[in-house]
């Protein structure tokens, strides 16, 4: 995760308006005025309002009714990119979230209430941390097939940057994958999208104090004898640097596999590469789970105070990608 060359993103994220939208965010979802949002929707539509601006004031998205039908996802789609965008803006207003502070928790209440906002249910769980502080894993789960993959990526950052690749990208790609889930769940797999909180190595703390969110779920999941069939990890996918996947070094590949598969179909090439415990998929791979970190490698900016920028079109690329693969999965 650690050398980079050139890079050539989309857009730099302003950090003004958006605290604007944030503030409206929290001031909407903290007041007792606001409707809960409504039920599931029946048909498979996102409300134009959502379209424009998912973010900035959910109440309206319950309010609203859809108008829009979301058309299939390709390469090509500025609206899904758009929202993304828009959605990593008020995601980076509170700067650094770093597990187990504020501005990690304004991170999650986003989250949910973005997903709340399509009507769907959240679960969670508190996750500890050392020294009594707390983050939080958030999940939504779709489908009722008999495959069974969750995907995730971490909300968190280190303490010195805005993780706007790291892992902004992953959670905006990972909200769009849940619209259009909402929309359409893949036939045949049920498929659960978290948002991991605490993934990155607490500040001052050993090397092998990270990734809390992760292995507290894959322990309960354990646990409960309820392990997926396949874990996807999807954690720094914002720039333009060649994607990979990633495997947990010794470890099953058949989640590689998979994906540089569903790449080719889509004619993306996919490097493999094995590594050691630098994401989320770890967990599970260590449980015995098929896992694949899918991974941009090589931003310049990663871990600093520079990653503020996401390339608009890979986003959407990466999604293309991501369903691509989920729907290979369902066999
Ligand atoms: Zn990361």
């Amino acid at each position: 995760m650690f050398t980079g060359s050139l890079r050539a993103m989309n857009r730099r994220v302003p950090l003004l308006v958006p605290f604007l939208a944030f503030a409206q965010v929290f001031a909407a979802c903290s007041s007792a005025s606001v409707p809960a949002p409504t039920a599931p929707p029946a048909s498979t539509s996102i409300s134009t309002t959502s379209t424009e601006a998912p973010a900035a004031n959910p109440s309206s998205t319950s309010t609203t009714t859809p108008t829009t039908t979301v058309p299939p996802l390709d390469v090509t789609d500025d609206a899904a990119m758009r929202r993304m965008l828009d959605d990593l803006e008020v995601l980076l207003v509170n700067g650094p979230r770093e597990g187990g502070t504020e501005a990690e928790k304004l991170a999650a209440r986003f989250i949910r209430t973005t997903l709340t906002s399509l009507g769907l249910t959240v679960q969670g769980e508190s996750v500890p941390l050392p020294g009594g502080a707390t983050s939080e894993n958030l999940w939504v789960t779709f489908g009722d097939g008999p495959v069974e993959v969750l995907i995730g990526g971490h909300y968190d950052t280190v303490r010195t940057s805005p993780g706007a690749d790291d892992n902004g990208s992953g959670v905006v790609g990972l909200l769009e994958l849940a619209r259009r889930l909402n929309q359409e769940p893949i036939t045949g797999a049920t498929v659960t999208v978290v948002f991991f909180g605490a993934e990155e190595r607490t500040f001052g703390m050993s090397s092998d104090d990270h990734h809390y969110g992760s292995r507290l779920r894959g322990a309960t999941l354990a646990q409960a004898g309820e392990l997926p069939d396949w874990m996807i990890s999807f954690d720094m996918v914002g720039s333009t640097h060649p994607i990979a996947g990633v495997s947990l070094t010794g470890t099953d590949q058949a989640a590689v596999d998979m994906l540089v598969a569903a790449g080719a179909s889509v004619d993306m090439e996919i490097e493999r590469l094995e590594r050691g415990e630098i994401s989320d998929h770890a967990t599970f791979a260590k449980l015995g789970v098929p896992s694949v970190f899918v991974w941009r490698p090589g931003n310049p900016e990663y871990h600093t105070d520079a990653d503020d920028v996401v390339d608009g079109p890979t986003l959407v690329k990466n999604l293309v990608l991501i369903q691509t693969a989920l729907e290979s999965l369902s066999g």
